[in-house]
């Protein structure tokens, strides 16, 4: 039997995290048993769908690694409304479904205003289909329903607690219940592999298998995703889109090796490690089935330490779409023409040590290309204390008098000029950083400053200087 996966979104909104989680445990279950994964859009609910939000879906899937030429698909739940009905009429024709044109005040009347799941009322009234008329499905009175999960054992339901659902609305159309078993059904699925909140759908869905005549898939549900204070990360409250980590610069490496985590780990004391490891000793059964806590932290220190790791040449590349604000990034603050490759290159390895996103870059080097410091005024009113104005005299002096513009030889030179006025170089250093780069953190100064050049680091001196006049 060949195994055959598949994640199922529905695109009605950015690409969740949490999403992108199931959709690498998909793929490399896929992977090991050399089965295949198959991408499904689930695009029935046209108010809440967009064409973006799917396209969205393939550029996040393509980003993490799960590659366009990897997957079988992308099929639309959309176009299998054909299969979809006609299963429904399947089921009623074989009476396992019966038709209901109970309204939900009615039942509760019935029900003491205590509803809790259809009273089954319509069961044996022998509806025929007509306007108006929801299809219900007829599920057992006894026995229990074993569904094999390979992360939480065999979680069973008793039937008799489960109520008579509906599987498709007074107008005829199936509800999600049935289109997704239906399309599992089409497309050969032998293993469902989703998030936790689908638990509950999940006995009522092999109900369905069963009565639809085919054996049930293998389930594996992954726990879910929750924030700091344990809620389930959602898109109102907390960053679960991809595409947010992506534009603030977190690496593809790196995201996904911080989301295989959730509820897993690598052999040994290991978390950051490569990619083939983690395609070779993931396990689902081992996955953890309690909620799994995504600490944005974290992931920054991951990120950080991948940046890290990269060779310079990479991490140059990978900084481009920060440097000239591509797709969806914001532009930086200065002219493309401003922007010098070389003197990027130079201070590059110093970013590199100490940034855990990519967008940090920005701030970090866009003194050297813009046309004036962009000031930041509290790091100025911190940095500008009683005598700034004199040391900046003195290091404005001593600087147009050195022998050679080179970091070491600067660095020699004002920590001189502050010495002569009893000042440590931390202290002499902070005026004139914030007259160079505007903000009083930030890359070694000497080195940013000997890459920027003597003219330009006088002239912003100078300024700074009659600012404080
Ligand atoms: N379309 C469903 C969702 O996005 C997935 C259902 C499933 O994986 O079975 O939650």
């Amino acid at each position: 039997m060949t195994v055959r996966v598949r994640f199922a979104p529905s695109p009605t909104g950015m690409f969740h995290v949490g999403g992108a989680r199931s959709a690498l445990q998909n793929w490399i279950y896929a992977k090991q048993q050399g089965g295949v994964f198959v991408l499904r859009i689930e695009d029935t609910d046209a108010a809440r769908n967009k064409p973006e939000w799917t396209e969205g879906i393939l550029s996040a899937l393509d980003w993490i690694g799960i590659s366009r030429d990897s997957y079988e698909g992308p099929y639309f739940q959309s176009s299998y409304a054909g299969e979809h009905r006609a299963a429904a009429r399947r089921l009623y024709e074989s009476g396992r479904a019966y038709y209901c044109d109970c309204t939900r005040e009615a039942v509760q009347a019935r029900t003491g205003n205590q509803y809790t799941g259809y009273d089954g009322y319509c069961r044996d009234r022998g509806l025929p289909p007509g306007e108006g008329r929801a299809l219900r499905f007829r599920t057992p009175d006894e026995g229990a329903t074993v569904v094999v999960d390979l992360i939480r054992g065999e979680p069973t339901f008793e039937n008799k607690l489960i109520e008579d659902f509906v599987i498709a609305r007074g107008d005829g159309s199936p509800v999600f219940l049935l289109a997704n078993v239906v399309d599992d059904m089409t497309m050969g699925i032998t293993h469902v592999i989703r998030a936790e909140e689908h638990l509950p759908n999940t006995p009522k869905q092999q109900l369905l298998w069963d009565a639809l005549g085919v054996k049930p898939p293998i389930w594996a549900h992954v726990p879910v995703v929750v924030n700091e204070k344990r809620q389930k990360l959602s898109k109102r409250r907390d960053k679960v889109a991809l595409e947010a980590y992506r534009d603030e610069g977190y690496l593809a490496t790196a995201m996904r090796n911080y989301l295989m985590l959730l509820g897993w780990a690598p052999s040994g004391d290991r978390e950051i490690v490569p990619w083939s490891v983690i395609e070779d000793e993931f396990r689902l059964a081992e996955v953890n089935p309690s909620p799994a806590f995504f600490d944005e932290k974290k992931l920054r220190a991951f990120n950080g330490e991948y940046i890290r790791a990269l060779p310079i040449e990479e991490f140059v590349e990978v900084c481009q779409p920060w440097l000239t604000g591509t797709g969806t990034i914001a532009p930086p603050p200065w002219q493309p023409e401003e922007f010098d490759p070389a003197a990027f290159a130079a201070v590059a390895p110093l970013a590199q040590t100490r940034i855990a996103v990519l967008s940090e870059i920005v701030p970090n080097v866009d003194f050297l290309f813009v046309a004036s410091p962009l000031i930041d005024e509290a790091a100025w009113t911190k940095a500008m204390k009683d005598g700034s104005a004199e040391l900046l005299d003195d290091a404005i002096a001593a600087f147009e008098a050195v022998p050679s513009w080179d970091a070491e030889t600067l660095k020699a030179t004002l920590e001189t000029v502050g010495a002569a006025r009893g000042l440590k170089l931390g202290k002499a250093q902070a005026p004139v950083r914030v007259a160079v780069t505007g903000r009083t953190v930030g890359l070694p100064l000497f080195e940013s400053v000997e890459v920027l050049g003597a003219e330009r680091t006088l002239t912003r001196l100078r300024a700074a200087r009659v600012r404080l006049t």
